[in-house]
């Protein structure tokens, strides 16, 4: 085998608490994670030419080693003496800097590839000590569906499924730097901790009502002063039928959760039409592991 393609899950939070600074500088946090059908395209390819190549459809996206792909396949080349090359193409489709993991989704999906393509004979356990050294959000990525995450997120257990539903996703014309958000945030004066398990509970009862009252993400107290336009969406999503609607990690990607699919479709296309998101999905809740 020679080249992989693959699908790259973006993700969303469905709840989101942050207990405290470490010394270390990170954040501990508590989070309740959820892929989607919303994916980055890859093509992994081994070639004869040493060194890495990205060629990516977003010019403004960096394509040498600020790029997690990059980083997470010199990781694996370094740690396995490869001296083949690789030619990456990487199709975006998840908005960027916009709390829906697509960097850390890339980089998850090129350490599967990798270890596929070179026969590496690593577990997913192996694969995600290897991929939190690209960042925290990558275990994650290479899991997949439903999750706590816990530690900086990567501590992860596997919940049961959270129940089909549609998941209305809007981006406001705004990028959030995650490291912005998270250098603001007064972790020790929060008023306010979502009930995670709380929300857990009422997932695994299938009580939509409840996980829609229940729902929480902290860092919502930093993004949405910032940029009102995250509170104004989520209100048009809750006019229009939706049962809970919330900023996802550091933002500013709003989703809304609906039972109802022509309701879901219908505010689809008013936010299309809209003034308030840049980029609008409409998906369903998505477990496919890897
Ligand atoms: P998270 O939800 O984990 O905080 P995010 O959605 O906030 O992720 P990303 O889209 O992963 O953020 O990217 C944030 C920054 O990382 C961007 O400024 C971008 O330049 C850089 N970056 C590096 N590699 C990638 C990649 N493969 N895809 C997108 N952004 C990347």
């Amino acid at each position: 085998m020679r080249e992989i393609r693959l699908r790259a899950l973006a993700k969303i939070n469905l709840c989101l608490d942050v207990l405290g600074k470490r010394e270390d500088g990170y954040h501990e946090v508590r989070m309740v994670m959820q892929t989607l059908n919303i994916f980055d395209k890859l093509s992994v390819r081994i070639s004869q030419e040493p060194g890495i190549r990205i060629v990516t459809n977003l010019s403004y996206l960096p394509v040498n080693e600020n790029n997690l792909v990059y980083r997470a396949a010199r990781m694996l080349m370094d740690e396995f003496g490869i001296r083949e090359g690789l030619d990456i193409d990487l199709y975006k489709y998840i908005p960027v800097a916009a709390g829906m993991a697509g960097g850390s989704s890339d980089a998850a999906a090129v350490i599967f590839a990798m270890n596929k393509l070179f026969r590496l004979g690593l577990s997913l356990e192996r694969m995600m000590e290897r991929g939190v050294q690209i960042g925290a959000d990558v275990p994650y990525c290479l899991m997949r569906g439903t999750a706590l995450a816990e530690g900086i997120g990567e501590r992860l257990t596997r919940l049961a499924p959270c129940p089909p539903c549609y998941v209305l996703v809007a981006k406001p014309p705004v990028n959030v730097s995650t490291k912005f958000v998270y250098g603001n945030l007064k972790a020790d004066q929060l008023s306010c901790h979502p009930d995670v398990d709380g929300f857990i509970e009422a997932m695994e009862a299938g009580d939509f009502h409840a996980m829609a009252a229940l729902m929480g993400n902290v860092l919502e107290t930093v993004t949405v002063p910032a940029y009102p336009i995250i509170d104004r969406i989520k209100q048009f999503m809750m006019e229009h039928g939706a049962i809970g609607a919330m900023m996802s990690g550091s933002g500013p990607t709003v989703f809304g959760i609906y039972t109802d699919l022509t309701a879901a479709k219908q505010t689809f296309y008013e936010l299309k039409k809209s003034r308030l998101a840049a980029v609008v999905y409409l998906s369903d809740v998505y477990n496919v592991t890897y």
